[in-house]
């Protein structure tokens, strides 16, 4: 039967189709997902000049009051953003 044959074919062929489409969305997801992380991360510190800190939010799950002080000197605070910490404001 010639469209049996034609079936399998095709099935083959969208089987392999789909196994690559999903192994570089899969890449390409990971990767965006790093970056994103990474410029989430870098967003989120802050450095406030009243206390000489750096501060960030974080999420509920870490610390409920939704933000979080680093001990100085832990971080370097070039490129941090300027502002002030809840607890300084
Ligand atoms: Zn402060």
């Amino acid at each position: 039967m010639p469209s049996d044959e034609k079936h399998i074919i095709d099935w083959i062929l969208d089987k392999t189709d789909f196994k690559k489409q999903k192994q570089s969305f899969s890449n390409k997801k990971k990767a965006s997902a790093f970056e994103r992380r990474k410029h989430k991360m870098d967003n989120l510190i802050f450095y406030c000049s009243s206390c000489e800190c750096c501060w960030s939010k974080v999420p509920k799950y870490i610390d409920v009051i939704k933000w979080r002080k680093y001990p100085k000197g832990l971080m370097p605070t070039i490129g941090k953003k300027r502002k002030e910490c809840p607890e300084c404001k």
